[in-house]
Formats: C-alpha cells, structure tokens, sequence
C-alpha cells in the first residue's frame, strides 16, 4: 500500500497521518520509520498536527537516504512534508540544463525506490504533503509520487471567504522568494476566492504566466 495525503495548507494532513501511525504502531512502533525534510527548520524533527499530537522523525536531506534506515523487520514508512524533497530552485533550471536532467533521474529512482519497497518488501508507505505551492506550481516530487499511490486522500480545508470547502493555498502578501515557510502568512481558499485573491495582487497574473510561457525555448 502507497497512500498519498494531499489538500491545501490547513486541511488536517498531518492530523490523517497521525491516524495511519496509530494503526501501523498499534502493537508495536518500533519497525515503523518516520522522516521529514531537514529543510523543515520549524522543529526538532517532530511531526506535529494543528491539535498537537507529536510524532518523532528523522530529519532527511533528500528520499535516497531512506534505504540506509530499512531494517528486515521494517513494516511501514511515514514521510511528512513531501513537497519539501528534491526541489530545484526554478532559476537554477533556468541557467542549465542540467538540473533539469538531474531532477529527472532523481524522481525516477525515487520511484523505482518506492515500489520496490512496497512490491518486493512489503513495506506500506505512507506520504503527505502539498501537491501544489501557493501559485498552483506542482510542488516539488509531490505530483510524481501521487501517480504511483494506490490510494490518495484528498483533503479540504474550509475557505477563509465563504463556506465553500477551500482547494487552494494563498499567500496573503506578494512573494519575494520561492518558498516561505510557516503558516501565519497563508490561508486556504476555495478556487473562487484564490483566482480573485490573485486578481488583486496582480490584475493579469494569468496573463502574465501564460506569456512566460510562450517565452521559453
Ligand atoms: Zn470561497
């Protein structure tokens, strides 16, 4: 089993993945792996939920780390934060190809890794994260992951403007760098209220995406 949790900011993620933990250890944690990205410097590799329930985890630079922490005896694997591994900073894409073609061959070992796992060790993984940031980019490995789940949770929040379930992440300024992390400054929208929240902080972001586009080679 590969189950994928996904949804906005706020959508109880963290709160589902505690649920799934407290089956796979309900007799016995000690062949269950937990991992979160190093990048995540909010804690000290504790997974945490907005209800305050604490899991400890090891702290990861990149998913290929994992094999070195599987045991004989490991039943189940958890991964928090999923979206926050092997990022390439967009400008760097830019300037070379490269790290295009490097990110390419590390998602497909990645996935390689991940059915092996489960199809030839039986181990039930489980991931969650955001599969979009707050500009509808697919977030990192996330949306690649996704296809290879055999069941995905997708969650909603509850939109900030109006009863609707909310879809969407907002950045409630205007952003200077790529990822911001924490949660003060977004909230979750539905998809109403996220296309007229960009409306307001840019009257042709559309517009202006799909010509970047066209600019590409
Ligand atoms: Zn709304």
């Amino acid at each position: 089993m590969i189950v994928f949790i996904t949804g906005p900011m706020f959508s109880s993620k963290s709160k589902r993945m505690e649920e799934y933990y407290s089956s796979a250890t309900y007799n016995n944690s000690d062949d269950v792996l937990v991992f979160k990205p190093s990048k995540d410097t909010r804690d000290d590799g504790y997974i945490e939920s907005r209800s305050g329930k604490r899991i400890q985890a090891i702290k990861i630079d990149s998913l290929l780390e994992i094999p070195k922490y599987i045991t004989e005896s490991t039943t189940d694997i958890f991964i928090d934060e999923i979206n926050f591994f092997e990022n390439i900073p967009e400008e760097q894409n830019l300037l070379t190809g490269e790290f295009f073609i490097e990110r390419e061959k590390r998602i497909h070992t990645i996935i390689l890794l991940f059915e092996y796992l489960n199809y030839e060790k039986g181990i039930n993984i489980f991931l969650a994260g955001l599969d979009f940031n707050s500009e509808r980019k697919p977030f990192g490995i996330a949306p690649f992951l996704i296809n290879i789940a055999t069941s995905i949770d997708k969650l909603n929040a509850r939109c900030v403007k109006c009863p609707a379930p909310a879809t969407h992440t907002n950045y409630k300024g205007i952003k200077d760098v790529e990822v911001v992390v924490g949660s003060d400054e977004y909230e979750a929208l539905c998809a109403y209220h996220w296309f007229k929240a960009q409306r307001e902080k840019d009257p042709e972001f559309l517009e202006n995406n799909i010509k970047k586009l066209e600019l590409k080679p």
